[in-house]
Order: C-alpha cells, then sequence, then structure tokens
C-alpha cells in the first residue's frame, strides 16, 4: 500500500518524540500490515522512550506495543489471518517458535523474540506490521479502544497473578494501581482472590475501592507491610508489584506471607535489596513475570469480551503524545491513555479529549 503514514518517533533518548510522515511500510513474506485504530500508552512506552533498560532500541523507533487496528494487506504466504480481521500487536511482536522455550509455550522469553514498540516499530503510527502468528485476536464483543490496554497490562497483571498461584478466598496484595494496577486488581477478584491495593496516591486508591479492593493501603502512610500483616493475618499469599519504583520492590516482598510468592512485573531501572534472612526463613519465592504467552493472551481477552473486566481509557490524538508522558512520568495518568486514530480524539490537536475519563 503505497502512501504516507503519522508517526510519533524517538529519535533520541529523553527526548519529546517526534512527528513525522514515514512511508506506509509493505509486507514482506509472513508478515501483514495494520491499519492503527488505537493504541494505549504504557509506561513501558516511556522507559523505551528514555532509553532506561540495559537493552536499548535502536533509534529512530516508533513505539507502542497495545495497538489494535484492521489487517489492510498481507505479505507472501500469510493464510492465518485475512484482511479485514480485527488483531492486536502486542509487546511479544515475534519468537522463533522452535527453542527449548518456545516448545514449552513459553514464548516470552524466547532468546530471539522481537519487542513490538521497541525492536521492532510500534503503534504509535497509523499503520504498523506484525507477524500474525504472535497477534492477538480480538473477540467481536470488544471494542478497540477497550482491547488496547488489555493486550499489554492485561495480560501481564493477568499472568502475573497466575504466577502468584494465589488460590480464591486467598490474599493478594497489588502494588501499584494504575495502567497495570487498575486491571490487576479486576482479574484478581474475577479470580476470586481478595485484594489489598498499594500505592502512593490517594485518588487511585479510591479508584481501587470502587474496583472492588477490599482493602487499600497508602504505601506512604507508615509501614504498608506491618498494616498489610495485621490486617490480613500474616500477609498477602500473593504479591504483584506493577510500581515502577523501587522502594516498592522491598516492600513487596515485605507484604509476602510465609509461603507465598512476590512476583515482579514493574521494570523501574535499577536493584533492589532483597531481604536474604526472610525470605530464606520464610521460604518466600521471588519471580518475574514477563508479559504472558498467546494462551494467557486469549483468556485475558475472553474475561473482558464476557463484561467482567474492564479498562478504564481516557482518549487522546497521537498529537498528544509528548503530554501523556510528561503525566505519566508525574504519575497523573488516572488508569490508561489509549490513542484514539478513528474518532473526535485522532483530530490533530493536542486539547485534551474527555471523553470517557474514569469517574
Ligand atoms: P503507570 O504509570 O500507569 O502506573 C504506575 C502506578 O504505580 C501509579 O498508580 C503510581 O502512583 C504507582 N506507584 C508509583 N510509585 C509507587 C510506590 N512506591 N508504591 C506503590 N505504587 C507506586 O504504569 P504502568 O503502565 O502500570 O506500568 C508499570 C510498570 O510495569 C512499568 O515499570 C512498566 O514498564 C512495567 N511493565 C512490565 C511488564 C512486564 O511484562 N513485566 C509489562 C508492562 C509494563
Ligand atoms: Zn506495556
Ligand atoms: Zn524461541
Amino acid at each position: 500500500m503505497a502512501g504516507k503514514m503519522q508517526a510519533a518517533v524517538v529519535t533520541a533518548f529523553a527526548k519529546p518524540l517526534e512527528f513525522q510522515e514515514w512511508d506506509i511500510p509493505t509486507p514482506g513474506p509472513g508478515q501483514i500490515l495494520v491499519k492503527t485504530e488505537a493504541c494505549g500508552v504504557c509506561h513501558t512506552d516511556l522507559h523505551a522512550r528514555n532509553g532506561d533498560w540495559p537493552l536499548k532500541p535502536t533509534l529512530p523507533f516508533i513505539p507502542g506495543h497495545e495497538a489494535i487496528g484492521i489487517v489492510v494487506a498481507l505479505g507472501a504466504g500469510v493464510s492465518l489471518v485475512k484482511e479485514g480481521d480485527r488483531v492486536g500487536v502486542p509487546w511479544l511482536y515475534s519468537a522463533c517458535g522452535h527453542c527449548e522455550y518456545c516448545l514449552q509455550a513459553w514464548e516470552t522469553v524466547c532468546g530471539e523474540a522481537q519487542f513490538g514498540g521497541y525492536t521492532q516499530n510500534g503503534g504509535f503510527a497509523e499503520y504498523l506490521l506484525a507477524d500474525p502468528n504472535y497477534v492477538a485476536h480480538i473477540p467481536k464483543d470488544l471494542g478497540s479502544k477497550e482491547a488496547a490496554p488489555l493486550i499489554c497490562a492485561g495480560i501481564t497483571t493477568y499472568k502475573g497473578i497466575k504466577e502468584t498461584q494465589a488460590r480464591p478466598g486467598e490474599w493478594i496484595a497489588i502494588s501499584g494501581c494504575g495502567g497495570l494496577g487498575h486491571l490487576a486488581i479486576q482479574y484478581a477478584k474475577v479470580m476470586g482472590l481478595q485484594v489489598c491495593a498499594v500505592d502512593i496516591d490517594d485518588g487511585k486508591l479510591e479508584h481501587a475501592r470502587r474496583l472492588g479492593a477490599d482493602l487499600v493501603i497508602n504505601a506512604k502512610s507508615g509501614d504498608p507491610a506491618a498494616l498489610l500483616k495485621n490486617e490480613t493475618g500474616g500477609g498477602a499469599h500473593g504479591v504483584l508489584i506493577t510500581a515502577p519504583s523501587l522502594p516498592a520492590f522491598k516492600q513487596g516482598v515485605d507484604m509476602t506471607r510465609k509461603l507465598g510468592t512476590c512476583v515482579l512485573v514493574g521494570l523501574p531501572p535499577g536493584e533492589f535489596p532483597l531481604p536474604l534472612f526472610d525470605v530464606v526463613a520464610n521460604c518466600i519465592t521471588v519471580r518475574g513475570s514477563f508479559v504472558g504467552t498467546r494462551k494467557d493472551m486469549a483468556e485475558c481477552l475472553q474475561f473482558a469480551a464476557e463484561g467482567k473486566v474492564k479498562a478504564d481509557i481516557e482518549l487522546q490524538p497521537l498529537s498528544a503524545i509528548n503530554t501523556i508522558f510528561e503525566r505519566l512520568e508525574r504519575g497523573d495518568v488516572p488508569s490508561r491513555v489509549v490513542l484514539d486514530f478513528t474518532g473526535s480524539a485522532a483530530e490533530k490537536s493536542a486539547a485534551p479529549a474527555k471523553e470517557a475519563v474514569p469517574a
């Protein structure tokens, strides 16, 4: 498909994105071209823009790994999807399919995995390429804007909760109640868990209550782990740390009950001190979790298609991306901003579109 597209491009780390006109890419063999309808803005996009992590993307690149759109062109040999299908292009952009991890259906840790909006150009553009083997298939009852946050924030927290191995009736602590956390609370409730929401912002905690949290703790007031242990009779069976902030990590381990599991998904740059004696003597598991597999994707979308989980979205045009990043950096985004490429917010004005702002 010849023609030009608008894209928001990282040309230098820690600098505002540049708006550029790029050629619409042509799908090569085995690839598809997707016309973007909506793309969520994840805190990971901000880490990518800032070059926060040891593995840095090659400049220039287009971020965005919560893109939902319509397949508009197929490269040679593609039969898995057809033109007109609605797909999501996630963080796990592709994997090799045959290494020891792929063979165990742990494609998320494949050594040859490519990452959407990071090692491959992503959804902060009107079109993007994708690998049909790894796209998300969006259930028909789910709108594109509502689906966008699920293909990263949703899958990551759904998988992370499973990885805690907490069982119905047990306690889970969700640290960080933003884009990831507000969905984590909902998945955890649907999975029958008692939820303690932890954040440093009272507005986020009020929202957490409305989403069903049984207990909320402001990590800035007092000792959150002592408070949680007191309220739950020994701490949370599972802890999911989504906060992009290092102090939350030691706190999360401290919140974990004996024999419990603390799952790390937040990715602030740096390291945190592990209280070795407590972890050993209390037989605590600390484990990382990275997005989710294609099976996790189908499951997490199904919950939303059935109306059991719903992303709170604020629609904005692509042109607002630099302001959105500033707000994300300040912790000033209530849940998830979704870039809207179809509706009124798609107009090229940076004026905030106040549609669907969470109550
Ligand atoms: P976000 O900015 O939308 O939300 C972060 C929330 O954490 C905010 O509500 C903020 O108030 C809260 N917070 C900040 N400091 C805190 C503290 N000390 N204690 C408790 N809460 C605190 O970010 P997001 O999009 O939800 O992403 C969160 C993190 O998860 C980022 O680091 C991102 O890169 C990472 N992430 C990881 C994966 C994965 O696969 N492991 C996937 C997606 C995102
Ligand atoms: Zn993400
Ligand atoms: Zn592999």
